[in-house]
């Protein structure tokens, strides 16, 4: 527990026990935790109250400003000491666009900081700005609706970085490395193929999940037009957008309607936005609002120095009552105000279970169908005891949050921190377990065996929702790299074969089909500074090394086609987004006498109450071809090693031959069924 600051001011001295009580984090949660809604900056034409919660600060000044940068306040204005530690005062007539800071006093020195409820800000998010929201919205933004979407086993992911989707002249865009680019449909690469929009559209994903959007401190707004990358990772402002992503990040209220366009054109064509949220820490602490707001309150501490999990110098404390309170209040605000659909936690298990499933309790208040999910694990030790962590091994106390399941992504193609290990796909022996592992979605299953290996083959998810299923995402290498790497004596056909097999795992499984954009169209990241010749932390490189290469698209054109038949057949058939882990352990069956690298499982007796339909997929991980008997009757083949989709490209009856390092599905129809059920 942290010691802060005595509270020096307003009249909840008087109520202190003793000074050393008031000290204490845990005092301010029992006795000065505020639950008003009203934090912030809250705009009216008439005037604009503002609210701070700053408990053990003596005293706290409103400065406001004519600018987002530069120049003395127009105005200070002493706020006064409310409720529960809050602070505030009232201004009238109309302060939209008026920009604003806080200083505030504690334990005799003052801080200036930005509003941690702050809506809007200026370059470079260093003040606030009073904003009228509704003023903000596009045309039509009222009648903006989340796209149709039921379970979050229906979804199919696709990671972006807002500035990889045009930065490489290939994409054809014209608002280059802006929130805008994600607007633009019509755009093209050299060949006249499409890119961004209608590529992402075309494809069939059902959400994409942008890298972090909020207000990030690397990437200097004031200069956009010196080659400058982040992948965000180091949070300013949670509630503001980043400004580099605006055409001008100057006016506070440019970037926030950027952002409702992208969202607006995202939602038009069907597409659901998730976003990347990083509350598990700051970029630093010196120069942190949180900080300067109240000191040590919201960041653990190990002894004299502050705890480490995130591996980026500190770690929040989303145990405490107001830590807690401002990560509910900020998904929620993104979620109304900008139609977000579903939040994407980084480094999840720095915070607390507890907090999680407030965080989907209050997001069920708003649409049920927002999803939530992220890392169930930490980059260090954490300040909070494991069985209070938000834990891949804890889900089950989870229920509607997911985490990335890092199984099926070391399953299939090895484990990320050995460039040279390989999985199931690139030629790793004895693995059919921890595929059949993930191809049921983590839940517990009568037929997988538990691994020798710990942790390996242990089921954690409760539900199929909870297992985000990927081989590849921002971090580490693309899928298409690692492959270059651990099987560099392979030819680049006997790769791509790989490539498809291993996506065609992740989109027939259990549970939430996630990929990284480009690894349709074989992404890589090359590095002429890297020992394996590709870049695995790619966080601060430049776009020619992070940005989408759309002129690859042709070359590629084949796997892109192979996804995106994959994502069509997925969302065909129900069977393959079982909602529980009742229906995978009563409907899905692993076949048995099988060759060794090859596995196989059939789905039947319609699951999610579709039509009856059985659908067997098998994947064979050898090079050469394999015989597989099939249960009586005729199937049709729709997804073989060369193609996907929902259309039969072939059938079989009795056994199939199934290509070397090749996925293959079948689907019988009820029609079929009702000629074996007949014998007719
Ligand atoms: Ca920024």
């Amino acid at each position: 527990m942290s010691k802060l600051y005595a509270i020096s001011g307003g009249k909840y001295k008087e109520k202190c026990a003793s000074m050393e009580k008031m000290q204490d984090a845990e005092y301010l949660d029992d006795a000065l935790k505020y639950d008003g809604n009203d934090l912030g900056a809250i705009y009216g034409k008439d005037k604009t109250v503002f609210k701070l919660w700053a408990p053990t600060a003596s005293g706290v000044r409103l400065n406001l400003y004519e600018k987002g940068d530069g120049g003395l306040p127009v105005e200070i204005v002493d706020m006064t000491a409310g409720e529960k530690g809050t602070w505030f005062c009232e201004k009238s007539g109309d302060l939209n666009g008026v920009y604003y800071t806080y200083s505030v006093t504690v334990g005799g020195h003052t801080n200036e900081t930005v509003d941690l409820y702050a809506r809007a800000a200026g370059v470079n998010g260093n003040r606030g700005m009073v904003i009228d929201l509704d003023a903000t919205n596009p045309e039509g933004f009222e009648n903006d609706i989340r796209p149709a979407f039921e379970n979050a086993t229906d979804a199919v992911i696709y990671e972006i970085h807002v500035r990889d989707l045009s930065s490489d002249a290939s994409s054809g865009i014209r608002n280059i490395g802006k929130f805008l680019g994600f607007t633009e449909t019509g755009a093209k690469n050299s060949d006249g193929l499409a890119t961004g929009l209608d590529h992402i559209k075309d494809l069939g994903v059902t959400h994409i999940q942008i890298l972090p959007s909020f207000d990030y401190a690397t990437v200097d707004e004031t200069k956009p037009d010196t080659a400058q990358f982040n992948w965000g990772y180091d949070p300013k402002n949670y509630n503001v957008p980043e400004g580099s992503y605006s055409t001008d990040p100057y006016h506070g209220e440019v970037r926030i309607k950027e952002m409702k366009q992208m969202v607006q054109a995202l939602h038009a064509n069907g597409i659901r936005v998730n976003m990347d949220v990083v509350f598990n820490h700051t970029y630093n602490i010196k120069d942190s609002w949180f900080q300067k707001t109240v000191p040590d309150y919201y960041y653990r501490k190990a002894g004299d120095s502050y705890s480490n999990a995130s591996g980026c110098g500190n770690e929040t404390a989303s145990e405490r009552a107001m830590m807690r309170k401002y990560i509910v209040d900020s998904v929620v605000y993104w979620a109304r105000e900008y139609h977000i659909d579903g939040f994407r936690f980084d480094l999840m298990a720095v915070h607390d279970i507890d907090t999680m499933n407030a965080v989907r309790a209050a997001l069920d208040e708003v649409d049920p169908t927002i999803m939530v999910y992220g890392e169930g694990w930490t980059a260090d030790n954490a300040g909070i005891p494991s069985s209070e962590q938000a834990l891949k091994r804890n889900m089950a106390k989870m229920e509607g949050v997911g985490a990335f399941s890092d199984d099926i992504r070391d399953a299939v193609k090895g484990n990320v921190f050995d460039a040279l290990d390989r999985g199931f796909v690139n030629g790793r022996s004895g693995m059919e377990e921890r595929i059949k592992f993930s191809i049921a979605g983590a839940v517990p299953h009568p037929q997988i065996m538990a691994s020798p290996k710990e942790n390996a083959g242990k089921s954690w998810a409760a539900a199929p929702s909870q297992s985000i299923n990927y081989v590849s995402c921002h971090d580490n290498l693309t899928f298409w790299d690692k492959l270059a790497i651990s099987n560099a004596d392979d030819s680049e056909e006997i790769r791509i074969k790989m490539n498809k097999l291993g996506i065609a795992i992740v989109l027939t499984s259990q549970g939430v089909p996630f990929f990284q954009a480009g690894e349709e169209m074989l992404r890589s990241k090359p590095s002429d500074k890297s020992d394996t010749g590709f870049d695995e932390n790619s966080y601060i490189s430049p776009d020619s090394t992070n940005s989408i290469k759309w002129d690859g698209k042709a070359k590629a054109y084949d796997v892109y086609e192979y996804y995106k038949g994959l994502i069509a057949f997925r969302k065909a058939h129900g069977a393959l987004r079982m909602t529980t882990a009742k229906d995978i352990q009563n409907n899905l069956v692993f076949m048995g006498g099988l060759d060794a690298n090859v596995v196989a499982y059939i789905i039947s007796n319609k699951p999610n109450n579709e039509t009856a339909e059985r659908l067997i997929v098998i994947f064979n991980a050898n090079r050469n071809a394999v015989n597989i008997w099939l249960p009586s009757g005729e199937w049709d083949i729709c997804v073989n090693g060369a193609a996907a989709g929902t259309a039969p490209i072939g059938t079989a009856a009795g056994s199939v031959s199934v290509d070397g390092i090749s996925a293959m599905a079948l689907v019988q129809g009820d029609s079929a069924i009702e000629k074996i059920m007949t014998g007719k």
